[in-house]
């Protein structure tokens, strides 16, 4: 059966210094894991022909497509406020680019691909355990309609990695509306490459922000994206666990789900990264983080705001400065919607404090409480409800607005173990049927109600890993 993907490939187009240009390195015995049928339809390919042995041989990367242009994206970034000058795919391949049946262009990725000139220390490869994490979250988040990239397939390769132990190699096929990520730009702010950074400013423009002329265009844009999509993480009780420049997307897509964690209990301050030792990336310390990224990004977009260095300065910083507000407007949104208001009042955001810190206080269950906002202890539930009359919405009407706003089903930390740890042994059902109940996380799935169910205290998960 033969594989065709209609490839447009532009960032290979860019100048040579944006990638090294080199086909994934090949793997002993490749085995289908999963296709994502639904994706597949939307980028135009046969799902079939994806399953077929040929179209797993692209999937490990055995066979390159007719079409592809395959490369290694070059970055740097900030990992844990450190700076790293040089990133970049180091376990990685862009296959190349294919325009969707919405005309919009999208990235296929190997991740786990082999090793090349940016693995540093790394193999290149990665273990089934990330592989299926990141199909598990990335797809959940799909499904709550957060921006995201997206898992096409997964694929085991018949070989075994070597981390603690040795472990089973699979590889993933990322979709992205991109993979440009602030440090892309960072890499050549660094190198003072102004003709680098022009190109790359045109290019993102083009692919992300149409009708965006200007750098500062551009700046505005990912401002306005990330603070959306932040406020969206902070609804779901999304840890990302590792928001360094490198991992901050200039499209305002959710990238790298590696130590990744939905919270059980809601815990402000929570922190699940086993190399988060000083709770950088804490839940509630996102919003910060992100705005830090941010004027990472801004001192990177210097040299094209403005001729003049000490005006440019001050355009980016005013830039920067409107994020506080940005984000507190998404954030109301977001918990308005999950409180079931359709309007706006002065103190809703006094009483989305007061339900967080009742909730935070009594060691409440982030989703369950949302879901069954009743279970809420009597005195904010008094104001809640109260609030609620103000709108006069028949009840039913109510209940649906909330059920469609807080989901049942997010993949916690408990299940995703114990989906890979059967993974391990040969049994992929538990991860199948993750993946299939949350597709549709809003419905009440009855056979699938233990997946609502709390982790017992010795299913807790208490720490994730780097994706590895
Ligand atoms: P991450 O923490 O996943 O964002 O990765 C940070 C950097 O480490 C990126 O440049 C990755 O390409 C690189 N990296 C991570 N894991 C590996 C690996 N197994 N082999 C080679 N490079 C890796
Ligand atoms: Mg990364």
């Amino acid at each position: 059966m033969t594989i065709h993907f209609p490839f447009d490939n532009s960032y290979g187009r860019l100048p040579a210094r944006f990638y090294t240009k080199m086909p994934p390195e090949p793997v002993k015995a490749p085995r289908l894991i999963k296709v994502n049928h639904a994706l597949a339809q939307e980028l135009g390919l046969d799902p079939a022909a994806l399953e077929s042995p040929e179209g797993v041989a692209v999937l490990a990367g055995n066979a390159v497509p007719e079409g592809a242009d395959p490369l290694a994206q070059v970055y740097a970034g900030h990992q844990f406020g450190g700076w790293s000058p040089q990133l970049g795919d180091g376990r990685a391949i862009l296959l190349g680019e294919v325009v969707d049946r919405d005309g919009q262009r999208r990235d296929i990725q190997l991740k786990g691909s082999g090793r090349t000139p940016y693995s540093r220390m790394g193999d290149g490869r990665a273990w089934l355990g990330p592989v299926l994490r990141e199909y598990i979250v990335s797809e959940a988040m799909q499904a709550y309609g957060v921006p995201t990239t997206r898992a096409l397939a997964a694929v085991a390769t018949g070989e075994d990695v070597l981390r603690e132990a040795p472990m089973p190699g699979a590889v993933l096929t990322r979709v992205a509306s991109s993979h440009i990520r602030v440090g892309t730009f960072q890499f050549f702010a660094a190198r003072r490459d102004v003709e680098a950074l022009e190109a790359l400013t045109t290019h993102a423009l083009a692919r992300h922000y149409p009708g965006g002329e200007t750098a500062l265009d551009l700046l505005n844009g990912v401002i306005a994206r990330q603070a959306e999509l932040v406020a969206q993480w902070t609804g779901l009780g999304f840890i990302h666990g590792v928001m360094n420049t490198d991992n901050t997307t200039i499209s305002g897509e959710t990238i790298d789900y590696g130590p990744c964690a939905f919270m059980d209990v809601y815990s402000p301050g929570k922190v699940y990264s086993s190399i988060d030792q000083f709770g950088r990336y804490a839940f509630d310390k996102q919003p910060d983080i992100l705005v830090w990224n941010l004027a990472q990004l801004a001192t990177a977009l210097l040299p094209l705001i403005d001729a003049d260095q000490d005006r440019s300065i001050e355009i980016a910083t005013e830039a920067v400065h409107r994020f506080p507000d940005l984000f507190n407007a998404a954030w109301l949104n977001v918990f308005r919607t999950k409180l079931g208001l359709e309007t706006a009042e002065d103190d809703d955001e006094a009483l989305i404090l007061d339900v967080l810190s009742a909730m935070a206080e009594a060691e409440m269950d982030f989703t369950n409480t949302f879901r069954d906002l009743s279970t809420l202890p009597e005195p904010v539930k008094t104001r809640w409800i109260d609030r609620l009359k103000q709108e006069g919405i028949a009840p039913e009407v109510q209940a649906q607005r909330l059920s469609q706003a807080n989901p049942a089903y997010i993949p916690r930390n408990h299940r995703i173990e114990d989906a890979i740890q059967s993974a391990v042994y040969g049994d992929f059902d538990p991860f199948e049927r993750l993946v299939s109940v949350l597709e549709r996380p809003f419905d009440d799935q009855p056979d699938a109600r233990d997946l609502r169910r709390p982790p017992m205290p010795e299913e807790e998960v208490r720490q994730t890993f780097c994706g590895t």
